[in-house]
């Protein structure tokens, strides 16, 4: 087969399952692979199981690593320019030169950086953004992550480690956040955020459609508040306050073009977005909100991989 440099492999390297997607020049997946991560083998261990999906892609589609323009991986935590990561709590790295040790084995070029910037790259490309120039991207999950791009291309900052917008304080001397802060957005807005609120109100006694337990999961909170539970409805709203927040204090500061909010909580549609729209343009300075579209993400868990793979398209 004939070779086309014009298509790529993205790696997206989780905690749990290492994902791997053979990517056209336009963004599609021509075929994907996955396996576990095995995070107790280590570097090696890990290495030789990236390679290992990058030479099984190449084969089913009968091709060589020659033929590709080479290797992108997204990672979970803090990356270097040079392609090291400085710390991954997931996969347990400290100081790992990931970059040089995949390109050492793989022979071909790899490109590296963190996750949710390589997540945020794709949509703006390819996803939501549609080919858009500025993008910043929100994570909505069991934490809440970002990525910024500006012209194109991420941004990083003097430390490498820009857009952590889940850090951005909303509530001076509020919740404890996990990184040690206070009033963090993730403390406020994430998805266990919002659980917890329920499950407060419920033991005080609000009366809800909603019961706390296994099935109690943000997902089903905007379900109720949907079909006008009140409850579900307040927690809603909490959430949708912060974001808006942190929202306005993005537009106000970067202007992008776009704000595409990730992650499970945000297929809720329609019942979360119409508040975080309306709390964000109520702190907007006149002439800038209706400049940026506030938009759902649209590659869902490929966004890690096509991202990935576009580092090097
Ligand atoms: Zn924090």
């Amino acid at each position: 087969m004939t070779g086309d440099l014009r298509r790529a492999v993205g790696i997206d390297l989780g905690g749990t399952y290492i994902k791997a997607a053979l990517v056209d020049g336009s963004g599609n997946i021509e075929h994907q692979e996955r396996c576990p991560t095995g995070v107790e083998g280590g570097v090696d261990g890990v290495a030789t199981r990236v390679a290992g999906l990058v030479h099984a892609l190449a084969s089913a589609r009968g091709i060589d690593l020659t033929d590709v323009a080479g290797v992108g991986i997204g990672v979970p935590g803090v990356t270097t320019s040079e392609g090291t990561v400085v710390l991954a709590p997931n996969l347990n790295w400290r100081q790992v030169p990931f970059k040089r040790v995949l390109a050492e084995r793989l022979g071909t070029r790899v490109e590296l950086d963190n996750d949710a910037n390589v997540a945020a790259l794709g949509e703006a490309r390819i996803g939501a953004g549609g080919g858009c120039d500025s993008l910043v991207l929100l994570t909505l999950g069991t934490g809440i992550g970002g990525g910024i791009i500006l012209g194109g291309r991420a941004l990083h900052g003097s430390s490498f480690a820009a857009g952590e917008v889940g850090h951005i304080c909303v509530l001076p001397d509020g919740p404890r956040c996990a990184c040690g802060l206070r009033g963090c957005l993730e403390a406020l807005a994430s998805g266990p955020a919002m659980v917890r609120l329920v499950q407060d109100r419920l033991s005080a006694g609000t009366p809800s459609v909603l019961v706390d337990g296994d099935g109690l999961t943000p997902e089903a909170i905007c379900s109720a508040a949907a079909s006008g539970d009140g409850l579900g409805q307040a927690a809603v709203d909490h959430v949708a306050e912060y974001l808006g927040i942190a929202i306005a204090n993005i537009i106000a500061l970067l202007s992008p073009e776009v704000i595409a909010l990730g992650g499970g909580i945000s297929a809720a549609g329609d019942v979360l977005l119409k508040p975080i729209l309306s709390a964000a343009e109520s702190r907007s300075l006149e002439g800038m909100f209706e400049h940026t579209r506030i938009l759902a993400a649209t590659l869902g868990n490929n966004a890690g991989s096509i991202g990935a793979a576009l580092l090097v398209l």
